[in-house]
């Protein structure tokens, strides 16, 4: 945690940096519309701020990390910005996030951008893509290839501020109780897959389903679903998948770096001052960072453990892999030709995609494949 709070103290600094060079364009933030004497008794005041979440109550990774974020910002504003986080259905069910914090219920929330697919389809491309970019590529793009500032003209309108705040790295294929050999065995399988991948599976001759990660086991316990995926070893173990399925398949074709997201009540954040502004995206960023890492470190012994508990681990079979491929593209094009914010979205997305590609290929592909 120290080194932790020590990265994160770094960055606040690295920070506000670029905020006195005067680059804070893609930082949503909002010095000049708040007076001298505001900004002085603004220095002052303490704000208790509510942070919903789509995540069961300290559930690993997902859970832990809006967590820390508060630990965070309370440490790096001296007490200044209180940020309690609430799990899901504790004021809101996990797929109202959007809407609380959008109308101003709570002035944050942390969940994933493809939950809110139904409102605007563009929004699963700043989750994820299948086929798409990696953890790596997905920061890059946010970062440093015009990602972010696509995804905050997205949620403007509604009233939101949005930033990565997480990533689980590439997650597994997902959790079936029969195997699959050719795409005919998706026929009328219904299966909890949300976003873009959903789409696909969909087309592929399943039923998509979205549900929140605390309702999948009953469900498939109970047979309202027949499949199910949700993370990686890490996260699907402490669930217990595991009891309720039999083949584990990979790789996540699906979520290839899942980018997880901290939204932010516009009104609300204007009316922080720039250096609390500062610290929450400096907050936001480290635990970005952090579950990357910790789901890195953690998916090792899980998966170990997951086979010892006698899951069978698959991996998709090459014609299944090939049309589910084929299918994306098909996907990909039809939610272009029917929304202008998808295509503007994913004609970056895209063109980072390519790009990121042939030099990838060279270093990180390579270097895979020569490491043994
Ligand atoms: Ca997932």
């Amino acid at each position: 945690m120290n080194a932790l709070i020590k990265a994160a103290a770094l960055c606040a600094m690295m920070t506000l940096l670029v905020s006195c060079g005067g680059n804070d364009s893609a930082q949503g933030h909002n010095s000049g519309q708040i007076s001298a004497g505001q900004e002085a008794s603004a220095q002052q005041k303490v704000y208790n701020w509510k942070l919903v979440t789509t995540w069961p109550k300290n559930f690993p990774g997902l859970g832990v990390a809006p967590e820390n974020f508060a630990k965070l910002v309370d440490r790096m504003s001296n007490g200044r910005l209180k940020v309690k986080v609430y799990a899901a259905g504790e004021i809101v069910p996990a797929l109202e996030v959007f809407s609380a914090v959008s109308n101003g219920t709570a002035e944050m929330g942390h969940g994933a951008a493809y939950y809110w697919k139904g409102k605007m389809p563009a929004a699963p491309l700043f989750t994820s893509v299948p086929f798409g970019l990696n953890a790596q590529e997905m920061n890059g793009w946010l970062y440093h290839g015009g990602g972010l500032e696509l995804w905050r003209e997205l949620y403007a309108p509604y009233n939101l501020v949005p930033m990565p705040a997480g990533n689980t790295g590439i997650q597994m294929g997902g959790w079936f109780n029969k195997e699959l050999n050719t795409i005919a065995d998706f026929k009328g399988l219904k299966m909890r897959i949300p976003g873009l991948g959903g789409e696909v599976f969909t087309r592929a001759g399943g039923t998509a389903v979205n549900m929140p990660g605390g309702e999948i086991y009953t469900s498939l316990q109970t047979g309202v679903i027949d499949a199910a995926e949700w993370v990686a070893p890490y996260n699907d173990l402490a669930f217990g998948f595991n009891n309720v399925a039999k083949y584990y398949y990979y790789p996540g074709w699906h979520e290839p770096g899942p980018t997880i997201e901290l939204i932010i009540n516009k009104e609300a954040y204007q009316t922080l001052p720039d250096d609390l502004v500062a610290i929450v995206e400096s907050a936001a960023r480290t635990i970005n960072q952090d579950m990357l890492d910790e789901y890195t470190s953690r998916n090792n012994a899980a998966l170990k453990m997951l086979k010892e508990k006698g899951v069978e681990i698959r991996r998709y079979p090459d014609e299944v892999w090939n049309v589910l491929r084929e299918t994306t593209k098909a996907v990909m094009e039809e939610n272009a030709n029917k929304d202008e914010m998808f295509k503007k979205v994913y004609a970056s997305y895209d063109a980072y995609r390519k790009s990121v590609n042939a030099y990838h290929q060279i270093s990180e592909r390579a270097y895979y494949d020569m490491r043994d």
